[in-house]
């Protein structure tokens, strides 16, 4: 029997790896399968200069494979910067898991994951993302030493989303310190899209400061509890990009900052939890600065999950843990203030000083 072999053109443009946009250089990715579990799961090690990869696992019914893998390489990528960034030893990676974690997420799955963790023997250092709980990282404790977020009872950090929030609160204040001349969020308006762990919070912080606070979500029943604790506004727009609102806050999925919002925004400040709110970050990130919106990076403001956890495996308490956290403020600050000073976006100005810190650490090794 004869085959006809695939021509090398007709292969890399059914599917690349390396030619991948969103590869950036990653030094290891791992894709992972078990079929008594039902398991498909891709590990992406970004960059290990600084430290083990650190990234949570995100489980998600992605449309296709590589959808899966692109957001897997993108998020592991945004780790790398966004310890860099915060001054923590550590490398950049991340997971994920194909499926709903409401309906396929079981035990023996998030075991036969941690196997997969383990097997790269602390490369990979894994956490929680979205559709991951505290108890599945207890669970994924049992096979492996290499997982932070785990719970406070087994002698962990806890759920590091609170802080996740809290941290982003410190970036849309300081944001808009820069951008009003106060840091003060009384009165302001704020669209906070997502309210799971970290949006609810962050509008709890919002709340508390006096701030008037719409949110959106696709789960009605979170917004109706979300609205009554903290007396916010559900949006009723049509298209919530539109909303007249001082500070948009993306706090569900990342790339919603892209060509058909970009146009719409009224907000004055985009600050927000989600990874990868530019759908292309030259592009995107320019087209904020012309409009003169004031976009506080995600993997800046976002860190304080990361520095949660992190204190897991340097053994810092919650003290420190609030206070690396409130320097998210101060960093803001001094990268927005770079992008006026350099004339670039404040996306590539928070990029080149944690790419900086890379670059120095692999001098000196
Ligand atoms: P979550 O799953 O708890 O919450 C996400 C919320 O967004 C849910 O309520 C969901 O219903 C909602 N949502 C999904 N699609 C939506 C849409 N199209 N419009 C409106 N709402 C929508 O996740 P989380 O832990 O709160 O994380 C939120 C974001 O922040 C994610 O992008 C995550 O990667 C990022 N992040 C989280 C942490 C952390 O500590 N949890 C740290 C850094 C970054």
């Amino acid at each position: 029997m004869t085959t006809t072999p695939i021509d090398s053109k007709t292969q890399s443009a059914a599917f690349s790896v390396f030619g991948n946009t969103a590869f950036d250089n990653h030094e290891q990715v791992v894709f992972c399968q078990d079929k008594d579990t039902g398991l498909k799961a891709i590990i992406g090690v970004h960059n290990t200069v600084l430290g083990p990869a650190l990234g949570g696992t995100r489980m998600w019914s992605y449309a296709n494979e590589s959808e899966a893998l692109t957001d897997v390489l993108r998020l592991s990528r945004g780790m790398t910067y966004k310890s860099a960034i915060t001054g923590l030893n550590l490398g950049g990676g991340k997971a994920v898991i194909i499926g709903d974690a409401k309906t396929q997420k079981t035990p023996e799955l998030m075991m036969k994951f941690a196997e997969f963790v383990h097997r790269l023997g602390g490369t990979y250092i894994t956490a929680e993302d979205v559709g991951m709980e505290t108890a599945d990282m207890d669970l994924v404790r049992t096979v492996t030493p290499y997982v932070t977020g785990i719970s406070e009872e087994k002698g962990g950090a806890g759920n590091p989303s609170p802080i996740t929030a809290y941290g982003v609160f410190m970036g849309m204040k300081a944001a808009a310190q820069h951008a009003f001349g106060s840091a003060l969020l009384e009165d302001r308006t704020v669209l906070v899209q997502g309210i799971g762990h970290v949006g609810e919070s962050l509008v709890e912080h919002l709340s508390n400061e006096g701030a008037k606070v719409l949110i959106s979500d696709i789960n009605q029943e979170r917004l109706q509890a979300v609205r009554d604790k903290y007396h916010a506004t559900i949006y009723a727009g049509d298209n919530l990009y539109e909303a007249p609102v001082d500070i948009y806050a993306p706090c569900a999925l990342g790339a919603t900052i892209n060509d058909e919002t970009i146009g719409h925004f009224k907000a004055k400040i985009i600050a927000g939890a989600a990874n990868n709110q530019l759908a292309d970050e030259k592009h995107h990130g320019a087209m904020l600065k012309e409009r003169g919106i004031v976009y506080a990076p995600d993997f800046v403001i976002n860190a304080g999950g990361i520095i949660n956890v992190y204190a897991e495996l340097e053994h810092y308490g919650r003290a420190d843990v609030i206070r690396k956290t409130e320097n998210i403020f101060d960093t803001t600050l001094e990268i927005l203030q770079m992008s006026d000073r350099e004339d670039i976006t404040s996306h590539q100005a928070a990029f080149n000083v944690a790419q900086q810190r890379i670059d120095a650490r692999k001098r000196s090794n």
